[in-house]
């Protein structure tokens, strides 16, 4: 088997020093293994993306010196895969469309309970409220979600992932309740958009033939979701690499807005991407 990973930012804003860590890494693993390493533009919103956005992480994947395998695969040609696929899951009968705002889905939250999580990796955990709605009822403006209601039990066999990063390493089952009482029926499509992130990854990184997922930590529960999802279809998984974040001074996260952390600030400063790999420790 191929060793096979892809490096896929939103054209959304400039690279920081945390994308440079998730590059890099992906870069050197690949390379390391005599595989390949990809590149995706993650632009299914078109709403955020800008194309000044992609030429910027060109050239600053360019200057760091990371050169990818084969053409650039970009979300927004792939739309029309990403809708018949949710009609075919659809028509299994486990697709619903839902109206819920954020604020109904904050208003119809149960009471927090000890022990249980009021948010997952979308958001506040949903309640479920839309389920009984159905799919040939769906209007543009409504977001898709799956029915896990539909699944729980014991299946046959147990969708699980494996987790070589640092801090989760090891085998991780998936099921339905981990994931209602987490994240709540995952959204497959956001309204007016061909699918969601949870859902568009999974059948990239399958059509692509990614070996490795190779990413930030703060994705490692949205593994969850997609590794159902990917059961549901029949696709197999790839092997997840979650790795520690680059966080500020103080400690946060870095965000695209963190202008002083990206990677044309660095440059603009006359940095070398040797000081880069120094500075995020790699
Ligand atoms: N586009 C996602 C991001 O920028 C990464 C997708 C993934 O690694 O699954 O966070």
């Amino acid at each position: 088997m191929t060793f096979r990973t892809r490096f896929a930012p939103s054209p959304t804003g400039p690279l920081h020093l945390g994308h440079a860590y998730s590059a890099i890494l992906g870069h050197d693993m690949a390379r390391a293994a005599g595989g390949e390493f990809l590149l995706r533009i993650d632009d299914l919103d078109q709403s955020r993306c800008r194309p000044e956005w992609e030429e910027l992480i060109f050239e600053d994947l360019r200057w760091l010196g990371l050169a990818w395998d084969g053409n650039v695969r970009r979300q927004s040609e792939h739309f029309e895969h990403y809708s018949q696929t949710i009609h075919n899951l659809a028509e299994q009968g486990a697709v619903y469309p839902c109206t819920c705002s954020r604020r109904d889905i904050e208003a119809a939250a149960s009471a927090p309970q000890e022990g249980v999580p009021a948010f997952g990796p979308d958001g506040r955990i949903y309640p479920g409220t839309c389920r009984s709605r159905a799919y040939g009822d769906r209007q543009p403006t409504d977001a898709l979600r799956y029915d896990l209601s539909k699944t729980v039990g014991p299946p046959p066999r147990m969708p699980a992932f494996t987790e070589t990063g640092p801090t989760h390493a090891g085998r991780h089952e998936v099921t339905a309740e981990h994931l209602l009482t987490r994240v709540g029926d995952p959204i497959l499509a956001r309204p007016g958009m061909a699918a969601s992130y949870h859902f568009a990854v999974i059948l990239d990184d399958a059509q692509s033939g990614v070996t490795h997922v190779i990413r930030g930590e703060d994705l490692f529960e949205a593994t969850f979701v997609q590794r159902f999802l990917q059961w549901e279809l029949g696709l197999s998984p790839p092997i997840y690499h979650h790795h520690r974040l680059i966080r500020d001074d103080t400690g946060k996260r870095l965000a695209k807005r963190d202008d002083a952390r990206a990677i044309r600030t660095y440059r603009a400063e006359g940095a070398t991407p040797e000081d880069i790999r120094r500075k995020i420790g790699l």
